[in-house]
Formats: structure tokens, sequence, C-alpha cells
């Protein structure tokens, strides 16, 4: 790596996590160097497109007035697909659409080339360009960077190379080996529409945005698939977030993007739009089971990188957790190299101040929603016969209460839902 002299610290991967932790510390008067393989930073990023929350209200109170943001989102709706068919829940928060928002659509290549800049600006080096091959260790304890096979001391490093961390693959710093029932695979698309024809398409005002986010059922038998679509200034991000374990043989994850992108409601909300960018990413399932070890001596872990992201079922918090950690690692790093103290010890405090965080806490609040969400017969029971039952039910209004029963018997018994499997089935909602 040309022109790296030793740092007090690295960090490793330029996505919202990495560039926050080096943007705090370098706030700090920390000597940090941010190094990201893509070039620029940011190119090879992937994100479905919202950032929840204001946890950069850390290092400006006022960020999202120079962030390329695209719209302020006024609007969500949660839906659920069948082949030909959808039901959408759909909410209007009018204080949604003031300050100081709820949330915002991004668009990564352009804001996390932001992140880095604000970085960069506040004293930040940043290494564009450049692949890190992982830890430096000795003893158990890390010392730096290897680089190309070269060493690059410092006194502590910062891990924010995001989902199926290949920097702590090999370093040996897995407890437990990722598996790829780990992770999701995301599909998206960017596709470019006209400002006035977002607006008028989807009901919104100038700078507002909307998100939708669907239950993917219909799809040949047990496959767990969600979509989403969030409006940008002149774009739409479209998407599909697929649990590859439980695609059969000779499915693949983007013969479920097509299929979400051929259904009727969704081609009408796409029609004319055109692609622009194409790109597939692991996301991770999240959760205390995979999550690897937050910290050891001389080293932290951050976003992806330590499974942080946040996922439901309904939504992907994954960018707001990224910054939040990348924040909280940073204020305790900025504290042990002050001190001149990078242990485990030491820097377990992250571990301890991340627990205090939604991050950690909705993690361990919702750790059992896994059983529920991931369950296929969600996917391929239960919403083929919401929607076929809703459909004859608002067919029939005028039918009498007899023929309701009847009709909803027979639908359950078609669909083979039975009140104990529902019961089992059901009982994770109390997590949601
Ligand atoms: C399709 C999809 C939709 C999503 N939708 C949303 C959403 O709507 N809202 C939301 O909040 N979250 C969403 N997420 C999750 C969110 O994108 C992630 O949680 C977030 O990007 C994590 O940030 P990060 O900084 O930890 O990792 P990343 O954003 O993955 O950044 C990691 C960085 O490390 C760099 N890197 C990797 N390896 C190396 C290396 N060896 N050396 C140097 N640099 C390296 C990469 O180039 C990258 O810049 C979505 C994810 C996907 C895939």
């Amino acid at each position: 790596m040309e022109d790296v002299s030793d740092y007090d610290v690295y960090v490793i991967g330029g996505g919202p996590a990495g560039s926050s932790a080096a943007w705090y510390l370098a706030d700090q008067g920390i000597n940090v160097a941010l190094i990201d393989r893509g070039k620029p930073i940011g190119s090879k990023n992937v994100s479905g497109g919202v950032l929840w929350g204001h946890d950069l209200k850390v290092l400006d109170e006022e960020w999202w007035k120079k962030a390329p943001i695209e719209r302020a989102i006024i609007s969500k709706k949660i839906g659920l697909l069948t082949e030909d068919k959808a039901m959408l829940f759909d909410w209007d928060f009018e204080e949604w659409g003031h300050e100081p928002y709820v949330g915002f659509s991004i668009l990564r290549a352009k804001f996390d080339r932001w992140l880095a800049k604000r970085a960069q600006e506040a004293g930040a080096d940043i290494y564009e360009g450049i692949a890190v091959d992982k830890l430096w260790i000795e003893k158990g304890e890390v010392k730096g960077i290897v680089q190309a096979g070269d060493k690059f001391k410092s006194k502590a490093v910062i891990v924010a190379d995001g989902a199926n961390s290949r920097i702590l693959i090999n370093s040996g710093l897995l407890t437990k080996p990722f598996s790829q029932n780990d992770f999701y695979l995301g599909i998206k698309e960017v596709l470019t529409l006209p400002e006035e024809t977002i607006e008028e398409r989807f009901g919104l005002n100038s700078e507002e945005g909307t998100a939708f986010e669907f239950i993917l059922g219909g799809l040949p038998k047990n496959i767990v698939a969600g979509g989403f679509l969030y409006t940008n200034k002149r774009s739409l991000s479209l998407g599909v977030v697929v649990d590859l374990d439980t695609l059969p043989l000779g499915i693949h994850s983007y013969d479920v993007f097509e299929y979400y992108k051929q259904h009727p409601k969704i081609k009408r909300l796409i029609k004319d739009a055109k692609e622009e960018e194409y790109a597939a990413h692991f996301v991770p399932k999240g959760g205390l089971h995979m999550m690897p070890p937050l910290f050891g001596n001389g080293y932290v872990v951050v976003g992806d990188a330590a499974a942080l992201c946040f996922s439901n079922g309904l939504v992907i918090n994954g960018n707001g957790p990224a910054i939040r950690s990348g924040i909280e690692a940073a204020k305790v790093v900025s504290e042990a190299i002050k001190i001149g103290d990078t242990s485990s010890k030491f820097l377990s405090k992250y571990a301890t101040s991340l627990k205090s965080t939604y991050v950690l806490e909705n993690l361990i609040r919702f750790k059992n929603v896994e059983k529920f969400k991931d369950n296929p017969r969600i996917y391929s029971t239960y919403t083929p016969f919401i929607l076929n039952f809703s459909e004859k039910l608002l067919r029939e209004e005028n039918k009498p209460r007899e023929h309701l029963v009847k009709l909803l018997k027979q639908e359950l018994k078609e669909a083979g839902i039975n009140s104990i499997k529902a019961a089992i089935d059901l009982s994770g909602v109390r997590y949601l």
C-alpha cells in the first residue's frame, strides 16, 4: 500500500459503519486511516435504500441538510403478494414529512462517498481501491493489518468490511463459522423515472418519498422471500431479499426477482422505468446466534461484519445500526488510544455501550422472531390463504353469515391450515 505509514487506528471498510467510525475518531484528533476496496468508496455498496433514524446526529446535528438524501419517507406500505393478487396496508404520517424527519431514501454510491468525505474533512486519511487481506495478529493481539502480504502497524483496528466479513474469516476470529443459513441474498435494481412521474404515480409532493415492503407468497413451495420498492428523487429502488436455503434446485434468486417484477401490482408501479443499476449482496439475518466476538485485544467489529443488521421480516434496518455501532466503537477506541490501553478488557466497553442502545436491544428483544419470519408457511400457505379468502369475502359481502363461515372453513381446508398447526406457526407473532 503506497505511502501508508503507521496509524493509531485502521478502519477496514468505508460503508456507513466504517466511515462513521473514522469521522468520529478524526474529530477526536486520532490519527486514523479509512481503507476501502472500492474506488471510489461506495461504488460497489448495496442497500435497499432507506436510512431510518438519526444516528448521524452525534457527528453532525443537522446532517440531513448536507447529506445527499433522495426523499423524506412520509408513508409506509406493507403488503402481501401472490401471483395475481395483492393486499396492502398503507400508512401516511404527515409529521414524517417535517423536521427532524424519520427516514430518508438514499442511493448508497452517493451517500457513502459523502460520508467518507466528511471523515476525510475531519482529518481521516482515505485509501480507496485497496483490499485488506486480514488482521496482523501476534500472540492473540492485533498489531495492525496485512495488505498484499505487507504488515502495517496500528494501536487498534476497526473491522467494518460488511456481511460475511472476509477479514474475520481470514484472521481466524470467528468462534463459529458463518453458514449460508446466516444470510439472505438481496438483489436490487435502480430504475430511472422522471421526477414528476414518480410524484404523480405515488401521490407525493416534491421531496416526499414512500417505502413499500411485501411478503412474497405464492412462489414455488417453501421459498422465503420479501420484496421492496423505495422512491428516490428520479429513480426507484426495487429489489427482493431471498432466503437461499429455501430455494429448490433449479430456481435461482433472480427468478424470484423476475416473479416480483412481473407481478401486475409491481409492473404498474415501475411502468416505463429504465434499468440503471443491478447489484446483489448478502444481508445478515442478524441476531445473537451468528454474532462474532465484538471485540478482542486491539480490535472491535462493527456493522454488518458484526451481524448487527436488524431484520424482523417487515423491515431491514442495517444502515442505522451500522452507523450507531461505528460511533459507539469509535468512542471506546478513541478513549483507549488516549489512555494507551487497547486490551480486550478495555475494549469490552464497546459491547457494554451497544447493549444500552437500540442496536443490541432490538436484537435481544426480537431474538425469537426468526422462528416466525423464516417459517415458509407464512409465505406459501398463509399469504395465499389470506388473499384467496379476502378476495372471495369482498366479492360475496352480501351473503348470510353461515355462508361466510362455510367459505372460511372451505378455504382453510384447501390451504391445509388446521388449528394446531396455526397455533404453532403463529406462536412467534407475540415477538413481533
Ligand atoms: C438488497 C439490500 C437491501 C437493504 N435494504 C436496507 C434498507 O432499506 N435499510 C437499511 O437500513 N438497511 C438495508 N440493508 C442493509 C444495509 O445495507 C447494511 O446493513 C449496511 O450496508 C451495513 O453497513 P456496513 O458499513 O456494516 O457494511 P457495508 O455497507 O457492506 O460496507 C462494507 C465496506 O467494506 C468494504 N470492504 C469489504 N471488504 C474489504 C476489504 N477486505 N478491504 C477493504 N474494504 C473492504 C466494502 O467495499 C464496503 O465499502 C439492505 C441490504 C441489502 C443487501
